[in-house]
């Protein structure tokens, strides 16, 4: 089995679902007592958030890279970035570390083109949804159409995961906002919604609203289950 490396605590709630999944999908696959070779690295998201907030990606970027070098020297072979805002900074890390990187958006394009989709919505923090990185990586490996909200929906979507998700906070109106800034992609023509944060999945459920949700943290995950697996 490949050993991973997984940069998460960003946050924490997020990590927790990566974890069980890629240990589910190793045990369902080799069976008996097997489960997968993890090294994690968890940041404290109160220092994370702290750099976003201010832009200091150069910082972040440092601090991501130490940490990448930290699970590479402890054995890892291949890191998963538990986070899609983080991605930003996906090449720094991976160059940095000299550890072979699994994109989060892989997976996600793949997913999407596999299910014959090619105009897609995506929610996720402000950085992601308003950065070029994200969008532009699946449109030049997947030659997906990404659309975002319009900007007051975005800062609702952004608020509800630094506000609340992050911090285990679940409130049935911040998901009847999130369903409606789905609708509202789903009315200017996306054919699937990206919950392209990984905290997105603690309050939409795949399989519920009117186009379908690809849940960015089980798509990676169980890729991530995949490549453990490969060897
Ligand atoms: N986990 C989130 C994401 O997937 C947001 C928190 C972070 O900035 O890392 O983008």
């Amino acid at each position: 089995m490949k050993i991973l490396g997984l940069l998460g605590g960003m946050s924490w709630e997020s990590t927790q679902p990566y974890y069980a999944r890629i240990n589910q999908q190793v045990q369902a696959r080799l069976g008996g007592g097997a489960s997968a070779e993890l090294l994690l690295w968890s940041a404290n998201f109160a220092e994370i958030e702290a750099l976003q907030h201010d832009g200091a990606w150069d910082a972040l970027g440092q601090k991501l890279t130490r940490a990448a070098k930290g699970l590479a020297a402890a054995g890892a072979e291949h890191l998963v970035l538990c986070t899609n805002t983080m991605h930003c900074l996906a090449e720094q890390i991976e160059a940095g570390s000299g550890l072979p990187l699994l994109h989060i958006a892989d997976p996600t394009g793949a997913a999407l083109r596999a299910q014959g989709y090619q105009r897609v919505g995506l929610l996720g923090t402000r950085f992601t949804m308003e950065q070029a990185f994200y969008r532009d990586y699946l449109t030049a490996h997947f030659g997906l159409t990404v659309l975002t909200p319009e900007a007051g929906e975005r800062e609702q979507v952004h608020r509800i995961i630094y506000e609340e998700l992050v911090r285990g906070v679940i409130r049935d109106e911040s998901r009847r906002q999130l369903a409606r800034a789905v609708a509202s992609l789903a009315l200017a023509g996306a054919e699937a919604v990206i919950l392209g944060c990984t905290e997105l999945g603690l309050l939409l459920k795949e399989g519920e609203g009117p186009v379908p949700l690809l849940d960015t943290t089980r798509l990676h995950a169980d890729a991530a289950a995949a490549l453990a697996l490969s060897v």
